[in-house]
């Protein structure tokens, strides 16, 4: 039903586009080799007979036309932006194999019952321009593009600048004003973890995405000389924050064995070594399946804080919130099936990650199909998917697709 041997080449392809010397991909939302990466994956549509257009949000959306173009579409993809030393299939799979399910069916002479959109989500990953994820939250309605096209990179080159640079590099595209009805949403992705292959099982039928809650928090507290100020007279924000880590750790990290605890960011301010630290700035990131646990963890870290800054002050803004999803019954069924029918193990799993499904789920029934990477190693160079994994997991995708936008066929 699908080529293989062409999702794999493609996939090769594509990582050329940024590809590192270590074998891996750097390719920022918005850079050269975003534009490049679309310029491709245009060309290979448009030759099937597909159209392509773009958003306000600098989304590709790659359609193939069905009979009645007035229904609202099937979608499937992912996204072809990477970490700066990300793999080749981390997006790119879910892309390819949404790509190959309607060039096949266009190769087949097949036309849906209605069309069935390809997508390639902006700023997945949220590296270059962060947070992540702002294609797939202003289509959902969830972030306005004012707030998107604000936002700078490290270089100070805001969205904005960068949207209206890609979309001048494709002056043909037609642009969506807005997010649009859609019937059904399928991201194929590798796991990222490493259940799967310790399980050995080829396609992962994902029940829904972990919930996470990110903070940004300061601890404010006074400048003084390391020599003379005594300690009894000092708010060393420093401190404060030490105190806060041991009892976040102790309560929040270990609380239970499925919860993420994470600072994966801290800045000291002036950060010099004989002054005593008068600002902390850190980033929180917080995860577990279970919305109660989650929302209980989340609060109690709140209140860490409070009661352990003094002398210092703090502030605290929750920068995400993003509670656990669970994906559509049906569609999962259909995925389980479609393994079934060609022998391929399938398991449901709960992913660690975030997607952007998350942010299409509440618009329509939203599923997501894993497949397995080595070693479960992923926003890394070596990032790996076996062949045989990439067109199973294709082939399950172009089935689910077809069956979805032909429900009669
Ligand atoms: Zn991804």
């Amino acid at each position: 039903v699908i080529n293989a041997d062409r999702v794999w080449q493609r996939l090769m392809r594509l990582a050329e586009i940024g590809a590192l010397p270590g074998g891996g991909v750097d390719r920022q939302a918005l850079s050269a080799g975003e534009i490049d990466a679309w310029r491709l994956v245009i060309g290979w549509a448009l030759e099937a007979g597909m159209s392509a257009a773009s958003d306000l949000a600098g989304n590709l959306f790659l359609t193939l036309p069905g009979r009645d173009r007035s229904l609202p579409p099937v979608m499937a993809g992912s996204h072809l932006d990477t970490q700066p030393t990300g793999g080749k299939f981390d997006g790119a799979f879910g892309v390819m194999a949404a790509l190959e399910a309607a060039v096949s069916m266009a190769e087949r002479g097949l036309v849906p019952a209605r069309d069935l959109v390809v997508v390639a989500w902006m700023n997945e990953e949220g590296s270059r321009f962060a947070p992540g994820m702002m294609g797939s939250e202003w289509f959902a309605g969830v972030r306005d593009l004012a707030a998107i096209r604000a936002t700078k990179d490290a270089a100070g080159i805001g969205v904005g600048d960068a949207l209206d640079w890609l979309h001048a590099a494709f002056p043909d595209l037609a642009h969506h004003a807005a997010g649009f009805p859609v019937a059904a949403y399928l991201e194929p992705h590798i796991e990222q973890g490493p259940v799967m292959e310790q399980q050995a099982q080829v396609i992962g039928v994902v029940t829904g995405i972990q919930g996470k809650t990110t903070w940004e928090i300061t601890i404010t507290g006074r400048e003084g000389h390391a020599g003379t100020l005594a300690m009894a007279d000092r708010a060393d924000a420093l401190m404060a924050f030490a105190r806060m880590a041991v009892a976040w750790q102790a309560e929040i990290g270990l609380a239970d064995a499925a919860v993420k605890f994470t600072i994966g960011r801290l800045v000291v301010a002036p950060n010099a070594p004989s002054v005593v630290p008068n600002r902390v700035t850190l980033r929180i990131d917080l995860r577990h399946p279970d919305n109660a646990v989650l929302n209980r963890l989340g609060a109690r870290l709140e209140t860490i804080a409070h009661e352990l800054a003094a002398p210092c002050g703090v502030a605290i803004t929750r920068l995400v919130d993003a509670p656990s999803n669970e994906f559509d019954d049906a569609l999962r069924a259909r995925i389980t099936a479609a393994a079934a029918r060609h022998n391929l193990s399938s398991m449901p799993m709960l992913s660690a990650a975030g997607h952007d499904a998350r942010h299409l789920a509440p618009l329509c029934p939203s599923a997501m199909i894993f497949i397995p990477c080595r070693g479960g190693i992923s926003h890394a160079e070596d990032e790996w998917a076996e062949p045989a994994h990439v067109a199973a997991g294709a082939l399950v995708v172009a089935e689910v697709l077809a069956a979805l936008v032909t429900p009669d066929a």
